[in-house]
């Protein structure tokens, strides 16, 4: 037999297909170990064929593993390809998403253990009187039966090897399968659906069409309708793929998945050790977890027969990948969906405007859910202008309001949420007097600051313009570079009320997957009066002693250079505001803004998200932004400055023919260099593109392919999330 392999090597020039000799059993989407270049290298076997061109003499031959199954199913290998082709990677790169890492290196070794047991009586045994080891080992064995075989090779080092090769032992494999989640414990909970939940679990089975949008208010009850569609999975025993954000994986989601759904989910994140990862993936492999729960690369779960594939927060930005392949997990989802036939659940408060507009152009189902459960009201928003604050003389981080209601939270013995937008932050500049930010006057994003050259730029049409000393619209000279960090915000915070309990959560606070957990749970047991806090602590979470929320800097996102700034601040002020008031006791939400008039922010304190989509969507129309248009971002970096700039001048050579032969398919087409030259001591230049006719992306990537070279990386990122 002659198997087609592709050697696990990232690079070009090894990016093709291998013919080698192979067993006759041998299997499609199995690992081999196979000669190659005077060294070992693993690989995958692509097909099975009994010719090939190639002198069968010249063949080598590969080393198959001794996987129970092969790594990688039918489906896993089409995915690959089609990825493949969709970002021109090469293969192995592509392969490699359907695989933990653990297996790629050969570490999953560690993970089996090895079992030695008697294979004949004792008395048997015949030994010479200087194999001492093996006698010991065999005694141990007599005394105290089956034993860890790394135990005894410790304790008899050679016993057993020479007691297997007189068939004196037999060894068993058994894996060793850890539990990460020993430490979650959680309440099963039946809830009887309400009315609202019954029609959109009916709708999502009978609609036909694959995409099911469910938009839904927080609160709603959109988790309860995915559990109760993974359920149903379950019961015709087939499996299903819960996507989350990352930050989504709380404690209480961890608790009641366990408690739904036992050892029948994998929950697969960052936070797992290398071994638990390993063994979470192979208990989905050989299909005794039929549930896979996780961030975006659960996607690539290696399970068979999906019954649904559910993508929760779909407007998360985090579904987009920032490493190559730079996949967008929603198109490999519904590749799946597609080929399992199955559906595709899409949830969120706050849709992106790209998902909106298809459904609300009927290429997806859209379900509303309108009211939250047992029709608690949405918490009120109210608006501190910050302008008037500073005209007051308060430059703390808190208004007279805010501080208001902190009190009475605090008296009443609920608890308070403080938001802080870390996001763009210290970049855009914003006069503290009447609200004003500076922007790009072709492209209407609000201008970066570049420290380096004191000036500012646009990122979208590399503009420059020079520095402000004072406010253009009202004169103002109180211009703001920066906000105020959490530390600061706490430090503040303990000092207005002394006895209230404050915890701490951003980036520098939650180091591992225990970091998170632990400062949730404190909160979530009330241990704690006030959690303030960045991003993080958005989305997902239930507490219900929450009664107030507090936005500290409302704008820190809406004047992000970004032409989806607007749509990233509804979003995230939904979130935010949706964590108040979710059980018995009315909810308040307080947002300080210098800019009170802002559209955004009226739609958002409305809850009006039908307005802010129609708003939105003629703005982008106006500006021929996504998703109308792609931007596309073609990225040349290496550590030596020189080649980079060749690198680009290959890269752009090309792509400057594509736009002379095709100009009418582009908006915008420039090269510069990249608003921040140097990461990790990589120089790095671009070329800046916005089309509008799809057609022409194989050929920017092909374009991209061709010019890669030693030691200069060329990716292509399509709408990146930030353009710096
Ligand atoms: P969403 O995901 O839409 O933000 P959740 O699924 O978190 O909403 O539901 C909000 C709250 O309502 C949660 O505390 C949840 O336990 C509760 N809930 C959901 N469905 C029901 C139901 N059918 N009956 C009672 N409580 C429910
Ligand atoms: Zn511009």
């Amino acid at each position: 037999m002659i198997a087609e392999v592709i050697v696990d090597i990232a690079a070009s020039e090894t990016d093709r297909i291998y013919d080698y000799l192979c067993d006759d059993d041998a299997v499609v989407g199995s690992r081999v170990r196979a000669p190659f270049g005077g060294k070992t290298v693993p690989g995958f076997i692509m097909k099975l064929k009994n010719t090939t061109d190639y002198p069968t003499e010249k063949l080598k031959k590969v080393i198959s593993c001794p996987d129970e199954l092969p790594a990688l199913n039918r489906e896993c290998l089409m995915l690959a390809e089609k990825i493949t082709a969709r970002y021109r990677v090469p293969k192995a790169l592509s392969l490699r998403l359907f695989l933990p890492t653990e297996m790629r290196t050969g570490k999953v070794r560690e993970l089996m253990r090895s079992y030695a047991s008697l294979a004949v009586e004792f008395e048997e045994i015949k030994l010479s009187k200087t194999a001492k080891n093996q006698l010991g080992a065999a005694e141990y064995l007599r005394d105290n039966g089956k034993t860890d075989c790394a135990f005894l090779n410790h304790a008899y080092p050679g016993g057993v090897a020479g007691l297997e090769k007189k068939g004196y032992v037999k060894i068993t494999k058994e894996q060793l399968l850890r539990d990460p989640y020993k430490t979650v414990e959680g309440e099963k909970v039946e809830r009887v659906l309400t009315e609202d939940q019954i029609r959109a679990v009916q709708t999502i089975e009978r609609d036909e069409r694959t995409v099911q949008l469910l938009h839904g208010v927080t609160g709603s009850g959109k988790t309860e309708i995915y559990l109760t569609l993974i359920a149903k999975c379950l019961q015709e025993g087939k499996s299903s793929i819960f996507l989350v954000p990352e930050i989504s994986l709380t404690p209480q989601m961890l608790s009641q998945l366990r408690a739904r759904f036992g050892k029948n989910a994998a929950i697969l994140h960052s936070g797992l050790s290398a071994g638990e990862r390993f063994d979470e993936w192979w208990r989905l492999r050989t299909g005794e977890a039929k549930i896979a729960i996780g961030a975006r690369s659960a996607v690539f779960a290696p399970l068979e027969n999906l019954g649904v594939i559910i993508v929760d927060e779909e407007h998360d930005s985090s579904y987009s990948s920032e490493t190559a392949p730079r996949y967008n997990t929603f198109d490999v989802a519904l590749l799946r969906a597609k080929y399992n036939n199955c559906k595709l659940v899409l949830g969120s408060a706050t849709p992106s405007v790209e998902t909106y507009k298809r459904a609300s152009e009927g290429e997806f189902s859209l379900i509303r859910l309108n009211k939250r459960i047992n029709k608690r009201p949405l918490p009120e928003i109210v608006i501190a202008d910050m302008r008037r604050e500073v005209r007051r003389g308060n430059n703390s981080a808190f208004s007279a309001a805010l501080k208001e209601e902190i009190e009475k939270c605090l008296l009443e013995g609920n608890q308070a949420i403080l938001f802080l937008n870390r996001r763009g932050y210290s970049q855009t500049v914003i006069c503290k007097e009447c609200g004003y930010v500076a922007k790009c006057e072709a492209c209407d994003v609000s201008l970066t600051y570049h420290r380096e050259e004191n000036c500012l730029k646009c990122h979208y049409c590399g503009g420059k313009y020079n520095m402000l000393s004072a406010c253009p619209d009202c004169g103002g000279k109180k211009l703001s570079y920066a906000g105020t960090g959490t530390q600061r915000v706490v430090a503040d915070l303990q000092k207005l009320y002394p006895t209230a309990r404050i915890l701490r959560m951003d980036n520098d606070t939650t180091s591992g997957k225990e970091g998170h957990y632990k400062i949730l749970k404190t909160f979530a047991e009330k241990k704690a009066d006030i959690l303030v806090g960045t991003q993080m602590i958005a989305k997902g979470h239930d507490f219900p002693s929450v009664t107030l929320v507090g936005i500290l800097d409302a704008d820190m996102s809406l004047h992000f250079s970004d032409y989806r700034s607007g749509e990233r601040t509804f979003q995230l002020l939904t979130q935010v505001a949706g964590r108040s008031g979710r059980a018995e006791e009315k909810g308040k939400v307080v947002l300080q803004t210098f800019d009170p008039e802002n559209d955004v922010l009226r739609f958002a304190t409305r809850y009006d998200y039908e307005g802010f989509y129609k708003n939105e969507i003629s703005l982008r129309g106006a500006m021929a932004f996504p998703p109308f248009s792609k931007i596309v971002r073609v990225m040349v970096t290496s550590e030596d400055d020189k080649k980079a700039l060749e690198g680009l001048r290959n890269v752009y050579f090309a792509l400057e023919k594509l736009y002379t032969e095709q100009t009418e398919k582009f908006l915008f087409f420039n090269k510069m260099r990249a608003p921040i030259k140097k990461i990790q001591n990589k120089y790095r230049y671009q070329v800046l593109m916005r089309i509008s006719d799809m057609s022409v992306l194989p050929e920017i990537y092909a374009a991209c392919a061709d010019a890669r070279e030693r030691d200069v990386l060329v990716s292509v990122e399509e709408n990146p999330s930030s353009l710096s």
